[in-house]
């Protein structure tokens, strides 16, 4: 059972790698042209030794070398139906004809999107991250005597940027040597060498203070540059992969984690598990660790050819079924189909076993009492309770 994987930035390209070194047959879709994502426009990335760009282009390499993944770019899901196990999908790929494929799971892998930070000033003084990045990595300035990073004005900024604020304002002391200081409520440095670097830019000399409810029209900072970062925020596709997939979003818009007891990488559909930036805000570090746990499950789940269902699903007594839909409706693991049943010849709810969480939602809300949870039907709990 071959694996699809949405998204060919670090987060696919790695899970794709790991799939194609298990034999495990893989479908790459990427809707650019080319593959890499996000990385293709960093100019560097702490402790990284090479530049993001290199650093991707290597892992493409080494992932073409696999026979059993196959790459589709300039492509798009148009169209998925079925479930765990036994899911088909239609791709639209520029230039070609349709492409059906036949897929036992999916990892979600399509990233974020970033918008320029919202600020009514036209001051030439003020500058985002990415054009600061390119500015200082590529040699375009040669000489500042002060920068102030502005951060969490108007909401709590994300790891992302809290990264990115940190790593420029290393970039600055290291190469121009002029005075950085950093105000922020509350910098979050919590990932996988984030602590480090922060200690790196504190030893170099940049300056961090704390303030609250910064009013930024009435500000007067005297300095060359100030900084603000960019906000981070769900890819321009997610609302509609979301609704052809059957998955959850946070209020945010980002691709929502099942339940954050369980394994991060999982849906509210089984068979379905997000890798990258799509539903962690964090750093290459941790990306490229998210992306390995989503390719191990999935693999793992398809391993043995079969997928294991769980004693405690739901069941449908079809010929009580009214088909009132109330129950389709609220799955919140699509695990409901409408089928003909033969045995009492009309259409009736059918519960989808291997899909099934056996949450009992669908049990609790039937109108007809048609659908009973496995161990847990009404006549044994009635007698439990006396
Ligand atoms: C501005 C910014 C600065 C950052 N700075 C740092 C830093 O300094 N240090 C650090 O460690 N990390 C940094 N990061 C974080 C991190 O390295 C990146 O977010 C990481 O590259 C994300 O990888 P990804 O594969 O999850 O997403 P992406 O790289 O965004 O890749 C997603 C891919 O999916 C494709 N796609 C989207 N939707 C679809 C679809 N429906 N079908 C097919 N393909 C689709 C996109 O075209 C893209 O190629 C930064 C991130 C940003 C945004
Ligand atoms: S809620 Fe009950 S009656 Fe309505 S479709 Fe589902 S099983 Fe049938
Ligand atoms: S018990 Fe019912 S609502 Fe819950 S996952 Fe199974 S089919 Fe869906």
């Amino acid at each position: 059972m071959s694996i699809l994987i949405l998204g060919g930035g670090i987060a696919g390209i790695t899970a794709a790698t790991y799939l194609g070194e298990q034999g495990q047959k893989v479908a790459l879709i990427e809707r650019e042209e080319g593959l890499g994502g996000r990385l293709n426009n960093l100019f560097s990335v702490y402790d990284l030794g090479i530049s993001p760009k290199d650093f991707v282009s290597r892992q493409i390499t080494k992932l073409k070398k696999f026979s059993n993944v196959d790459i589709f770019t300039c492509a798009e899901l148009i169209e998925t139906k079925g479930h765990v196990g036994n899911f088909n999908s239609k791709l639209k790929i520029k230039n070609s004809k349709p492409v059906k494929i036949k897929h036992g799971a999916i990892i979600i892998a399509t990233g974020v999107n970033v918008s320029a930070p919202k600020m009514d000033c036209n001051s030439q003084k003020i500058i985002n991250h990415t054009h600061l990045e390119d500015y200082i990595s590529n040699n375009k300035i040669k000489r500042l005597s002060k920068v102030i990073f502005l951060c969490d004005f108007a909401k709590e900024d994300s790891q992302i940027i809290a990264l990115s604020t940190l790593k420029n304002a290393l970039l600055l002391r290291e190469k121009l040597r002029c005075e950085v200081s950093v105000l922020s409520r509350n910098i979050k440095v919590a990932g996988k060498k984030f602590e480090q670097l922060y200690t790196a830019v504190r030893e170099k000399g940049v300056i961090f203070s704390a303030v609250e409810g910064v009013d930024v029209e009435g500000l007067h900072l005297i300095c060359d540059w100030l900084v603000i970062g960019e906000s981070i925020l769900p890819d321009h596709g997610t609302e509609v992969l979301s609704l052809t997939l059957g998955v959850e979003r946070d209020k945010q818009g980002f691709f929502q984690n099942n339940n954050v007891h369980f394994m991060p990488n999982l849906s509210n559909r089984k068979g379905i598990f997000f890798a990258g930036a799509c539903h962690i805000d964090a750093g290459l570090n941790d990306i490229l660790d998210d992306s390995l746990t989503a390719a191990y499950a999935a693999h793992n789940l398809l391993e043995k050819n079969t997928i294991e269902i769980d004693e405690k699903t739901a069941e449908v007594d079809e010929e009580k079924c009214a088909l009132c839909l109330t129950c389709i409706r609220s799955c919140p693991h699509k695990a409901i189909d409408i089928e003909f049943s033969r045995e009492v010849g009309k259409k009736a709810a059918k519960i989808v076993e291997e899909a099934c969480f056996g949450c009992g939602i669908c049990a609790s809300l039937c109108p007809s009492r048609a659908i009973q949870l496995r161990e847990y039907e009404d006549e044994k709990i009635l007698k439990l309770i006396g």
